[in-house]
């Protein structure tokens, strides 16, 4: 019989909610119809988009209205970045932080060859903001802070609601990058203060190719795609209506186990205190900073994250070694370089996302299996430098 597989990779996406599967699956045969299209299939699939707008906003704490479906999270960064820099032509500077996701990143080196100057805020050891670099940052000529919910690498929080009120005491409008936050922590974008704030379905059990930006009423961006009037005119292209029947669904189900993402942390934190305990030269990056529940970015001295990554693989365990975006490149993750983890470490961070579907079973699992491998590794990496 094959090993059933433990999947320790929910930061990098999650599996489908069977409800969300259910919820769509009649979207995907008979009510096929177009959003857009006056007769009964189009009607039918119009009225789900409303609901699906509705769950997902209630999800945020926002009004639906504020709210542009989206293909996920680096559609909504793209259109909040480009949409700003448009907007507002004479305000030409940007702030982001070092230990964004690549997608941002992105973003503010296609601000730069467009012209604009972008301030780049780096963090702690433990992967914490300073808040009055940030302050002193903040200028009459700057478009928008753009700083992330959590991090995707070590669930690190930022605080959120300290960077909106000195962000918004200027004027300055406030984007947050909330994919890795949304579900896992409670999210109020009512009382947050931000203007954007973008996330996607696939972090939180809904289907892949569905996201959303929340555009707070009044701040007018360009469409980010123009064609047909979907989305109020604000983002063309026929509507995915079983994707954001799902995405719907997946919403209903976060707000609904969000009071218990206690039994998530209880389990993270087991295998925490599992690797601190029995491997020595362990790290938890971010572990002295508030984290999402389902993290844990542990580093091992004098070992190839990679290489433990595979071995784990082979025992039918997946995890990550850093976003997984950068996976395959062998280079330091630009997050743990940001917080000056120590070089004999910061090659051997391997990443442990868990989900409410991780049992205590995976977590044991991993604990029978990880010691030996590290051992292993470390054995023959000892013997080759004797060599
Ligand atoms: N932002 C963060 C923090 C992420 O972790 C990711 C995906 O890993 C993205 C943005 C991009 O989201 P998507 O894969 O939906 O484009």
């Amino acid at each position: 019989m094959l090993d059933p597989l433990v999947y320790l990779d929910n930061n990098a996406t999650t599996r489908l909610a069977d409800e969300a599967l259910e919820a769509m699956l009649p979207f995907l045969r008979d009510q096929f119809g177009n959003a857009g299209s006056a007769h009964v299939l189009g009607r039918i699939s119009e009225g789900a988009v409303v609901v699906a707008r509705e769950q997902v906003a209630a999800l945020l704490g926002c009004a639906p209205a504020e709210l542009i479906f989206t293909s996920g999270g680096t559609e909504g960064i793209n259109h909040a970045f480009r949409g700003v820099f448009e907007a507002f032509p004479a305000k030409r500077h940007f702030v982001t932080t070092a230990v964004e996701h690549s997608a941002v990143l992105a973003m503010g080196d296609w601000l730069r060859r467009n012209g604009a100057e972008v301030t780049v805020l780096g963090v702690d050891g433990q992967g914490r903001l300073d808040l009055a670099e940030l302050e002193a940052s903040l200028r009459p000529d700057t478009a928008l802070v753009s700083v992330m919910a959590a991090n995707n690498e070590t669930g690190v929080l930022f605080p959120l609601e300290e960077v909106a009120s000195l962000v918004k005491a200027r004027g300055i409008l406030f984007h947050v990058d909330g994919t890795q936050a949304l579900g896992k922590v409670p999210v109020d974008l009512a009382r947050l203060g931000a203007d954007l704030f973008n996330f996607s379905g696939h972090k939180f059990h809904a289907p892949k190719g569905t996201g959303g930006l929340f555009l707070r009423r009044g701040l007018r961006l360009k469409p980010f795609m123009i064609g047909g009037g979907q989305e109020r005119g604000r983002r063309g292209g026929t509507e995915n209506v079983p994707g954001l029947v799902g995405l719907g669904a997946a919403a209903d189900l976060a707000r609904t186990h969000l009071p218990g993402t206690g039994a998530v942390q209880a389990l993270r934190d087991r295998l925490e205190t599992f690797l601190l305990s029995r491997i020595p030269g362990t790290l938890v990056n971010g572990a002295g900073a508030p984290r999402v529940p389902n993290t844990t970015m542990a580093s091992f001295e004098g070992v190839e994250g990679e290489a433990v990554l595979m071995r784990l693989n082979e025992a039918s365990i997946c995890v990550s070694t850093g976003s997984a975006c950068t996976t395959g490149q062998k280079e330091a993750s630009h997050v743990l370089r940001a917080m000056a983890v120590p070089a004999s470490c910061v090659l051997g961070s391997v990443r442990f996302s868990l989900s409410r579907y991780t049992t205590e079973a995976d977590v044991a699992k991993v604990e029978a299996c990880l010691p030996a491998i590290l051992e292993d590794l470390r054995t023959q990496g000892a013997v080759a430098r004797r060599r």
